[in-house]
């Protein structure tokens, strides 16, 4: 056995072109993928890949780092034209609890060459579950969120459902499944093909990737070793990742190892044990958010505090939790307020059992993904508070949302590309205008409705220029 596997939760970062004299390989680790050393007790599903690569075509190892070298340099030019530090300032401007509710519709493709990988639905229905149960922070294990991060635990309101018509409009479960001829889809010659997710290789079409969440569940073994557990590309252009691990939207998605869908899916034993609460699907759905491991994949780095997630709120971090709960590790002293390693952390590579938790920017850095990137995902936006906002028109540069504890609601230019000034009026469902404010531009203008009487009002927004309506929401005051 190559590994001493604990818990191998993956996440393949690798992006291959490869000829059998050319090798073009880029692996998605940020500004972060300095030399990488084929450590044996390294768990991360990339390295696998590395070793075979290097395995079957010696010298590769070394054209990878220089492949790496380069990609680091021109994602960091790359990355500072995209102005991320804008972006997470913007991420970290916005109100916490903006409350727009989006609901992602998900079908599993569950492809099988054998009875045993034909899961049953309730495993596939478990897994949905642990998905919404884990990401609005319903499970209860935040219990043991460590109290020096609970004010730091977010509710990413992200809910995902079953699709109910496919792509023609047709009924449907949400859950196709699919006989192979495939034995397993582990990638052979060490590049991540993707076959699952093509019908013509042996898998199956996704459905659009603009319009579905879609979950790839098939076998993933290598030598029937449990080396890889599921893995997925993060939005096309998301500026936490270089641009290696931007993929066709027909790569978008998530795939999972068929033993580790679903809760207690009797299937993960041995080495895998611990994979058996359906959070490594929350984990690649995370990925597939935009969010990176908390510790930045620079675990080869020099200086391994040096590279950051890009989120503010998860500690520094210099390598993942090696599938441990590893009470009182500090893989990073941080100048002010240092905090230990967060292995709450569903983006850590700590064991299921003791993750519990995505923090509050990351929700945001998700939600932003909802908005910037994944912007025909959501089948619905409900917005669930204090004062209930429904959408008619969706704008998400533009937010209205309330502020719980000082009954106001904001207006929030959030784009600082809109150009464009705003008006805003609110009106009660008698058509009489409540308040009203003209000329807005960024930033954010608050409307104190404490005198309000309780019941629903109309916020309508239009271009001062041409006064066209370009957002209608309706609010529950009460
Ligand atoms: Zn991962």
């Amino acid at each position: 056995m190559i590994f001493p596997v604990g818990n191998l939760r993956k996440r393949v970062l690798a992006s291959v072109a490869m000829g059998l004299l050319s090798v073009g390989v880029v692996l998605a680790q940020g500004g972060a993928t300095p030399a990488v050393n084929l450590h044996a007790d390294e768990p991360c599903g990339f390295v696998t890949v590395l070793q075979q690569l290097e395995q079957q075509y010696p010298g590769f190892k070394a054209n990878y780092d220089l492949q790496t070298q380069r990609a680091k340099e021109s994602d960091a030019q790359k990355l500072a034209l995209q102005g991320l530090d804008r972006r997470k300032k913007i991420i970290r401007d916005t109100l916490y609890y903006y409350d727009t509710v989006y609901t992602i519709p998900v079908v599993f493709h569950v492809i099988y060459n054998v009875a045993n990988e034909n899961l049953h639905d309730s495993l596939i229905i478990s897994q949905l579950e642990v998905l919404n149960r884990d990401f609005n922070r319903l499970n209860a294990d935040t219990v043991k969120t460590r109290a020096i991060f609970k004010s730091r635990a977010g509710t990413a309101r992200i809910q995902f459902e079953f699709a109910k018509v496919d792509p023609n409009g047709v009924a449907t479960t949400g859950i196709v499944r699919k006989l192979t001829s495939k034995a397993t889809f582990a990638s052979t010659g060490g590049s991540i093909q993707d076959l699952m997710k093509a019908t013509v290789t042996g898998g199956n079409d996704p459905w659009d990737p603009t319009k579905y969440l879609n979950i790839w569940v098939c076998d993933l073994s290598v030598n029937n070793q449990d080396n890889l557990l599921g893995y997925a590309f993060p939005p096309y252009g998301h500026p936490s990742w270089t641009s290696s691990s931007w993929v066709a939207d027909s790569r978008q998605g998530v795939v999972l190892h068929y033993k580790v869908v679903g809760r207690n899916n009797p299937r993960a034993t041995g080495a895998i044990a611990s994979s058996n609460k359906g959070r490594c699907a929350v984990h690649e759905v995370g990925h597939f958010f935009g969010l990176r491991h908390i510790w930045a994949d620079d675990q080869y780095s020099v200086n391994k505090c040096l590279v950051d997630d890009y989120i503010d709120d998860t500690p520094l971090q210099g390598i993942g939790a090696g599938f441990t709960c590893n009470l009182g590790g500090n893989t990073c002293v941080e100048p002010k307020n240092d905090m230990p390693d967060m292995f709450e952390n569903y983006m850590d590579y700590s064991t299921e059992a003791c993750q519990n938790m995505f923090t509050r920017q990351q929700v945001q850095m998700m939600r932003t993904s909802i908005t910037d990137f994944r912007t025909e995902l959501p089948i619905k936006r409900e917005i669930i508070t204090r004062m209930r906002i429904f959408d008619t028109v969706v704008y998400d540069e533009v937010l209205i949302y309330p502020v719980d504890t000082e009954s106001d609601v904001v207006v929030e230019i959030r784009n600082e590309d809109i150009l464009e000034q705003l008006d805003v009026q609110f009106f009660d469902l008698l058509g009489r205008k409540v308040t009203e404010v003209y000329k807005l531009s960024k930033n954010e203008t608050r409307f104190d409705t404490q005198t309000w009487a309780s019941g629903y009002y109309v916020a309508v927004l239009k271009r001062t220029s041409d006064g066209k309506v370009i957002r209608k929401q309706k609010l529950f005051v009460d």
